[in-house]
């Protein structure tokens, strides 16, 4: 299995943007810009424009996604949102272990994997996220260090449930930076994804596994980066805040 057959998926994380209106009218400009999208089209919202999102998509093929869950399916946890209540709602992905969550709410690799299993019991697709920092690429560790996130967010769980999982690659130093990495420095880690995934469920569930890139991708980078053999989509912070911006994403995306 190559790029061609696997799924390519482009999602937007709005992270903490747009209120239940601002969420109504960028969702409006964005249906008719993606209708033809030959990728699947993912927007992953606050968890207070949950509900407007799915209503506002319904009968689309813009599919809706939250920003973290919790991995107890409920109880003393205040604050908290679970994989369950997500799925109730009618939500379909949710994003695990971004780098905003590591470096600000103490999401660690374990917690990661403890919600990357809560998310796919509960029938979610999860985006997981996995990076270097700056620092850990100019100490050389780049490949451990996402090798190491990589093997302990999938840690337990089965060939099956690989199926509902995308890996988004996403260098902590390019996130919301305007610093993309390179085509090639994006390609490599990505493989090295890959290749991990391999070593870990074998060639027939890393070949079919969907890796993002994540980093400013922007509609004048999007084109070389979506055409690499091992990048099958991107996930979109600041871009996916601008319908027109998305939608030139989602269009390289169909055309990679
Ligand atoms: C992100 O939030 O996952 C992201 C990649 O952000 P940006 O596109 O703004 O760098």
């Amino acid at each position: 299995m190559n790029k061609s057959t696997r799924h390519a998926v482009i999602a937007g994380n709005w992270k903490m943007n747009n209120d239940r209106a601002a969420s109504k009218t960028l969702i409006d400009e964005l249906k008719p810009l993606v209708a033809n999208a030959n990728c699947d089209v993912v927007i992953c919202v606050p968890f207070t424009d949950l509900e407007i999102s799915l209503n506002e998509t319904k009968g689309t093929n813009i599919k809706v996604g939250a920003q973290n869950c919790h991995y107890e399916k409920s109880g003393a946890f205040t604050g908290e949102v679970s994989a369950d209540m997500l799925k109730e709602l009618g939500v379909s992905y949710v994003v695990l272990g971004h780098s905003e969550r590591r470096q600000y709410f103490g999401e660690t690799d374990a917690t990661v994997n403890l919600r990357v299993k809560a998310a796919i019991e509960a029938g979610l697709n999860a985006i997981v996220c996995v990076g270097e920092t700056l620092k850990d690429r100019e100490n050389g560790i780049t490949s451990e260090l996402v090798i190491m996130q990589t093997k302990i967010a999938l840690k337990d769980l089965t060939k099956q449930q690989m199926k509902n999982i995308i890996i988004a690659y996403e260098p902590v130093w390019a996130i919301g930076t305007g610093k993309t990495a390179t085509a090639d420095q994006a390609v490599e880690v990505c493989k090295i994804i890959r290749n991990t995934v391999s070593e870990m469920f074998g060639d027939d569930v890393s070949n079919a596994l969907t890796i993002q890139y994540g980093g400013s991708m922007n509609p004048k980078n999007c084109e070389e980066l979506l055409s690499k053999e091992d990048i099958d989509g991107g996930l979109i912070g600041g871009a996916s805040l601008k319908a027109s911006d998305f939608a030139e994403i989602v269009d390289a995306a169909s055309n990679g």
